[in-house]
């Protein structure tokens, strides 16, 4: 085994061992908790060390780099997950890859999406990302506006929409991200109510490594982390 292989390993144990035992604490089993491996900083071999591992579920924020490792990983059973903000020009690369967007973020993005993907009559899921931390330079819906997009989403064929993302502040504390995702967890409650009967909210992304264990906690169904399981590997 190599240093790469046997380091990752590690991580993955400990940061696995850390979603059960949130989960746990939410009176959740750790298979109600999807860990995204946000591969995003490390490269295809790296990659090809989770997969081997047995963590298929791979993330990555930017368009280029996952059409890269997607292509260097045709020869393996992988799930993507774009967790970035996909500009609407790279929609059409990027949805043959997908199993889940995490971040939609417009009614015009997800136009683009359901047009394109009606080409090929393909199915696409995806989240809407809400800004939860307020910061204006974060993207995502208000949690004011989710109501009547949610009303909107009815007149798309290809996209279903199967849940919520959020990102806590970058500057907040561990409170701060408990109490963020929680408005995201009680937010997704209250739609619940107003719901068509074509989308679903039962997904929750969010948590990253270092708020994972509370966004668990909070409810989360998806989390997507990067460094934790990179620690102790020098580029
Ligand atoms: C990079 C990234 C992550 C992972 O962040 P870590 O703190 O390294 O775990 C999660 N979500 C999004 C949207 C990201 O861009």
């Amino acid at each position: 085994m190599t240093h790469l292989h046997s380091c990752i390993a590690d991580n993955l144990d400990r940061v696995r061992e850390r979603i059960a035992a949130a989960a746990a604490r939410s009176g959740r089993d750790a298979s109600a908790v999807t860990l995204v491996a946000v591969s995003k900083y490390v490269d295809v071999d790296a990659a090809r060390a989770l997969l081997d591992l047995g963590c298929k579920d791979l993330g990555e924020s930017r368009p280029q780099e996952l059409w890269r490792k997607a292509e260097a990983l045709v020869d393996q059973y992988v799930r993507w997950h774009f967790i970035g903000n996909l500009q609407r020009n790279k929609v059409r690369r990027t949805l043959p890859h997908l199993t889940l967007l995490h971040a939609c973020d417009s009614l015009r993005l997800l136009d683009e999406i359901d047009r394109i993907a009606g080409e090929t009559a393909s199915e696409v899921k995806a989240l809407l990302e809400v800004n939860i931390s307020g910061d204006a330079s974060k993207h995502g819906f208000r949690p004011a506006e989710m109501p009547s997009v949610i009303e909107s989403l009815t007149g798309y064929k290809q996209v279903q929409v199967r849940g919520l993302m959020g990102m806590a502040s970058l500057d907040g504390t561990i409170d701060d991200a408990r109490r963020e995702f929680e408005s995201l967890r009680l937010l997704r409650d209250r739609l619940l109510n107003e719901l068509p009967p074509e989308v679903e909210l039962k997904e929750l992304s969010m948590g990253m490594s270092g708020d994972f264990e509370v966004a668990i906690e909070e409810g989360a169904t998806m989390v997507r982390v990067g460094s934790a399981l990179f620690e102790g590997l020098e580029a």
